[in-house]
């Protein structure tokens, strides 16, 4: 059986941009996994500390047959592949992937929670989720759209098409 997975990707640092476009790369090659979409990228303000770059953001849509925790497997270690090391609590990054949605699964064990229990806060994972499908609703039924107009505004600005290949329509 196929499940529809939307992951958020975000980077600040080291040309956040390309880490997002190798990762949508790695994303789109995944085993047992097809690629539907990606979304646009947007530039936004850092959540917690401030001194640090902005972020870069993004989401892909995937279509697989992996189980939630093993796609996870598969997230953690393309975030390690981008030299990806936990200095601080929502401090810089090079690559942080997030399952956000998988299918209508409610998930709340110690490697899991899903939805991803930011979702709702956060609007640089909330846009590109719309961008990606405007009637996206959460397994309780909330739609996103709702929940974007009602999150914090993190200063999202959309980036132009050259920072987002290479999966991105001409
Ligand atoms: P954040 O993404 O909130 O900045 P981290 O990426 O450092 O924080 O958190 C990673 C941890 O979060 C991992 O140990 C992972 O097991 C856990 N986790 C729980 N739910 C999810 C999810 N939906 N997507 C990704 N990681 C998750
Ligand atoms: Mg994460």
């Amino acid at each position: 059986m196929m499940t529809d997975a939307f992951i958020g990707l975000g980077s600040n640092l080291e040309d956040p941009a390309a880490q997002l476009a190798r990762a949508v790369t790695a994303l789109a090659t995944l085993p047992n996994t097809v690629f539907v979409a990606q979304s646009p990228f947007y530039a936004s303000r850092p959540v917690g500390p401030q001194d640090q770059p902005d972020f870069v953001n993004g989401a892909v849509w995937l279509r697989t047959s992996l189980t939630p925790h093993a796609l996870l497997d598969h997230l953690q270690s393309i975030e390690h592949r981008h030299g990806r090391e936990r200095l601080r609590h929502w401090g810089p990054r090079t690559l942080d992937l997030d399952l956000l949605i998988f299918g209508d699964q409610t998930i709340a064990d110690d490697r899991l929670t899903m939805p991803h229990k930011e979702l709702p806060n956060r609007d640089f994972a909330l846009q590109p989720l719309l961008d990606l499908n405007p009637d996206l609703t959460l397994p309780d039924g909330r739609p996103i759209k709702a929940l974007r107009e009602h999150c914090p505004d993190n200063h999202l600005r959309k980036l132009p098409p050259a920072n987002r290949d290479p999966f991105s329509p001409t």
